[in-house]
């Protein structure tokens, strides 16, 4: 991230990419527009441009993942990461919500 972002020709695309579930849990920040629920602690009002970190518990945030699903919408958040050239990255919460239950689903015929 960073340099590369600063072209006139950069565009968002939506990647693929491997990431462990655990890894992004730890580091996960829920948002509404501004505001968002820490992944962790489920702490509430947290800024994802002012909060590095949670107050409660303490993890670093790295990934956002949004109910949102209107582009435009998405698109602000994009910029605002963007903007203000913060280390998060916007991950898809259906998909990792769909692993979660994956996981949750191993978990119950673990012994
Ligand atoms: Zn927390």
């Amino acid at each position: 991230m960073g340099q590369e972002n600063q072209g006139n020709n950069s565009k968002f695309i939506r990647v693929w990419k491997q990431i462990d579930g655990d890894l992004i849990r730890k580091h996960l920040l829920y948002i509404d527009d501004l505001y968002g629920t820490c992944g962790n602690c489920k702490r509430l009002g947290l800024n994802y441009l002012k909060d590095k970190s949670c107050p409660q518990c303490g993890i670093t945030f790295k990934y956002l993942a949004t109910k949102l699903t209107n582009p435009a919408e998405i698109g602000k958040i994009l910029s605002r990461i963007q903007k203000e050239n913060l280390d998060l990255t916007l991950i898809e919460r259906d998909d990792f919500e769909k692993s979660s239950a994956r996981d949750a689903v191993k978990d119950l015929f673990k012994t």
